[in-house]
Formats: C-alpha cells, sequence, structure tokens
C-alpha cells in the first residue's frame, strides 16, 4: 500500500483541522519512516524477488519492530501521546494513533501473510490484495482520491503556493507510485533502504502545504431556538 496511506492521511483534515497535514503524513506512514532505518541497522530484513506477488517485487521476511501488530499499537500510543500533549487535545491525539494504526490494517489487506502480531510470534496476517493488479490500483486509488478531495475541501489555499505545491505533490505521489509498479525492481536492499528516508521530504513537503491553506470549520448545527439575550426583555 502506498497511495492509499497518505489518502487516510488527507482524510484526517476533515476529522481534525487543526491537525496539519504534515503530522498526519508522519503519522500514516509512521512505521514505514521507521522501517528503512531498522533495514540499513539490520534489525529488520527484506528480501528483493521480482514476483513474489503480482504488485511488489518485496519479501518481507523480518519487520516485527515497525510492522507487528502490537509494536503498532505501541507506537500509536507514543506518537498520539506526543501530539495530543503538545496540541493540548485528546481528540488530535486520538486522530494521530488511529492513522498511525490505519497503516497496518491498510497493510494487511494488501501484503502476503507476512505481518506478524507480535515480536516473536509465528502467527502472520495479510489478505494479499497485492496478487491482484486491478484490485489494489482499485483500491489505492479510490483511498487516495477520496483522501484529496476531503482535504482540498476542507481546506483553503491562503495564497499560490497553497494550491500549487498541493497540486504538485498530488502529481508527485501518483508518480512515484506508477514508478513502482511499473518500473524495474531495485537492485539492492540498501538502495531501498536509502530510498526509503527520502519519504521525510514527503513529510516536510505536506507541512508546507498545511501552512500555507487555511483549514474551512465544519459547518455549524442550525439554531432552532432564539438565543436567550434575544428574547424581548418585558
Ligand atoms: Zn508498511
Amino acid at each position: 500500500m502506498f497511495l492509499g496511506h497518505f489518502g487516510i492521511a488527507f482524510a484526517a483534515k476533515r476529522a481534525a483541522p487543526t491537525l496539519s497535514l504534515g503530522t498526519a503524513f508522519l503519522a500514516a506512514q509512521f512505521i514505514d519512516l521507521l522501517w528503512p532505518t531498522l533495514l540499513l541497522l539490520g534489525l529488520e530484513t527484506v528480501r528483493i524477488a521480482p514476483g513474489a506477488t503480482v504488485v511488489t517485487p518485496f519479501v518481507f521476511e523480518h519487520y516485527p519492530f515497525s510492522h507487528s501488530l502490537v509494536a503498532v499499537l505501541g507506537w500509536a500510543a507514543l506518537l498520539g501521546a506526543a501530539v495530543g500533549a503538545v496540541r493540548r487535545s485528546a481528540w488530535v491525539g486520538c486522530v494521530v494513533a488511529g492513522l498511525v494504526v490505519s497503516h497496518w490494517l491498510l497493510d494487511a489487506v494488501v501484503h502476503a501473510p507476512d505481518l506478524p502480531l507480535a515480536p516473536g510470534f509465528d502467527a502472520l496476517v495479510g489478505f494479499g490484495l497485492w496478487n491482484s493488479l486491478p484490485a489494489t490500483l482499485a483500491v489505492e486509488a479510490s483511498l487516495f482520491a477520496i483522501g484529496v478531495w476531503l482535504y482540498a475541501g476542507s481546506t483553503r489555499a491562503r495564497d499560490r503556493t497553497g494550491r500549487f505545491a498541493l497540486i504538485g505533490l498530488v502529481a508527485f505521489l501518483v508518480l512515484v507510485y506508477l514508478g513502482n509498479l511499473f518500473g524495474p525492481p531495485p537492485s539492492a536492499v540498501r538502495e531501498v533502504a536509502w530510498l526509503g528516508h527520502a519519504q521525510w521530504l514527503l513529510v516536510l513537503w505536506a507541512y508546507w502545504i498545511d501552512a500555507h491553506r487555511q483549514a474551512l470549520l465544519p459547518p455549524q448545527p442550525m439554531r432552532t431556538q432564539p438565543l436567550p439575550e434575544s428574547r424581548p426583555s418585558s
């Protein structure tokens, strides 16, 4: 899953208008941001095997710290508590924690059974949507399109940067995804790990966009009763 994670992050703006898109990207991609570092440290391993699934050439051999359910719940609690404390909002913290967990749930839909439930456990989860290119494309494209639509509808560009940086990011993500799908597989795991770190630039890009867009507040419920102070006093 690639575009779908970003789709969920875009959509979070509707649920939490004060949450920056950058923090939403950080949360929704948190375990994929950790993973390349853990690969370089040798704590997690992946193998490149073209044809492993129809969509991706990776065999995720060992990634319990970034991608086991128990670890992800821990990361979600940590990041949610940290952002909630800084923003002084339990709701924003909950949305951030939900974004971290959403990554694992979406991964579980597409991955082959390779997602551990907890470090040291043998049971692996994965429903294998990656074995069908049309089904994968349909799910990724729908999540992404709905997310971008919700973000664009929940915010307004303050200036030209707010409009064109967003269009640029959306186009860039789609191009990267198509490149991953239809380009040649990477030649070495170290290349994957170093390129993976470039995802931090997407987080910065999202912060930049969000600083140039204004969140629109959700519509207030219609008042059916007149306000007390508007009543005649006599
Ligand atoms: Zn992942």
